[in-house]
């Protein structure tokens, strides 16, 4: 059992550097959060007043109900995992993950097996008597792990673990971790400033900037409901499109006009419209890669714009265009159902027509930048 609670966490450094305020935050036993955001906006700086590194300006941590801010670090049953691995060159992978077992004079045996099921896990069972320097980037974070998953802790914390390593190797510990979670009960804090480790890694997901909490939810409730403009451009690669337009409340209906075109709001997106009673107006709307699809001129809901780069994904294009008024938009299409006249077409220099579903916009204030619909 390990919840962890912070209620109005702040942390001021030196005179008037304030890294963190206003956090809280409630963390359920075995629950996967994930702290993501731009450098600088405070996630190291929480989970290290989490972990007792870091001196806690005001408010509490709780860790299952007790408040540890005056504990010192070892009094807090965490483990951490850093993304500089931290082992110890002269020690065998076997003792740097018995490391923190021996100066606690744990018996051999219980070390013995301690070790050996953590490695069993980590699938690092036959690199147990080299040296650090001896194995890949990989495995070394592998060990680090391990000697974190050795001590049995109540809450496990990650700080960057996999940005030392290559785009391949990360994707497949991304993986592992998801694995390594399923096999150890505990609760995990995971920090990154990656949205794509963030989505695929947490239960929920807290989104910071600038030392303030953006956002708190699922993958998919951050992803579906952006609570604001930065949490929707933050969240999703590429990154939503947004840009300045009216919306247009005619007849009970409400339209779009982006660029010169007319598009209608359509499904739940024009019911909440409805139900929160916006009228016309100056809007920031949000329009996902995805949700572009191809038209026509003869469409009215249809944007007309030049290819400036086109980026071959494999399984998709990537379509960076600039529409007539020289606002750039990035628009995503699935090649699977192209024939090669479409290919020949969707390259540079070409103009193409580009519209999207009424079901699928997002509505932000043009001042406070919120999400209109929550
Ligand atoms: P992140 O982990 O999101 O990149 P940090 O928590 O490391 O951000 O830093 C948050 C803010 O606190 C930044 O403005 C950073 O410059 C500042 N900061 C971090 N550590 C220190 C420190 N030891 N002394 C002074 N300022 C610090």
């Amino acid at each position: 059992m390990a919840s962890v609670k912070l209620t109005n966490v702040k942390k001021i450094y030196g005179k008037d550097t304030v890294a963190v305020q206003d956090f809280n935050l409630d963390i359920a036993d075995k629950e996967f959060i994930v702290f993501v955001g731009p450098s600088g906006c405070g996630k190291s700086t929480t989970l290290r007043m989490i972990a007792g590194l870091e001196d806690i300006s005001a408010g509490t941590v709780e860790i299952d109900g007790v408040v540890v801010n005056d504990l010192q670090p070892r009094d807090r049953d965490i483990a951490m995992v850093f993304q500089n691995y931290a082992l110890y060159p002269h020690l065998t992978v076997f003792e740097n993950m018995a490391f923190s077992l021996r100066l606690k004079n744990v018996p051999n045996d219980i070390v013995y097996e301690k070790v050996t099921q953590a490695a069993e896990i980590l699938g690092i069972t036959d690199y147990l008597t080299r040296k650090p320097r001896a194995l890949s980037g990989g495995q070394r974070q592998r060990v680090a792990i391990g000697r974190a998953m050795v001590r049995d802790s109540k809450v496990f914390l990650m700080d960057e673990p996999l940005s030392n390593l290559d785009a391949k190797l990360r994707n497949q510990m991304r993986a592992e971790i998801i694995l390594l979670r399923q096999k150890i009960d505990t609760t995990f804090i995971y920090v990154t400033h990656d949205q794509t480790e963030a989505m695929t890694l947490g239960d929920r997901i807290v989104i910071m900037k600038d030392g303030f909490i953006q956002q708190v939810g699922t993958p998919t409730e951050v992803f579906d409901m952006p609570l604001n403009l930065f949490v929707a451009e933050f969240i999703g690669a590429p990154k939503m499109n947004t840009f300045k337009t009216n919306l247009v409340c005619e007849g009970g209906k409400y339209y779009v006009t982006p660029y010169g075109s007319k598009i209608e709001v359509t499904g739940k997106k024009a019911e909440m419209l409805k139900s929160k009673g916006i009228t016309s107006g100056e809007i920031i709307l949000g329009v996902r890669p995805e949700h572009f699809v191809l038209s026509n001129a003869s469409n009215p809901g249809a944007i007309p714009c030049k290819i400036v780069v086109n980026e071959m994904m494999g399984s998709e294009l990537h379509l960076h265009v600039l529409e007539e008024n020289g606002d750039r938009l990035i628009v995503r299409i699935p090649t699977v159902s192209l024939d090669d006249d479409q290919r020949n077409m969707l390259t540079y220099g070409h103009t193409i027509y580009v519209t999207f579903e009424g079901k699928v916009m997002h509505f932000f204030d043009k001042d406070t930048e919120q999400n209109l619909l929550i």
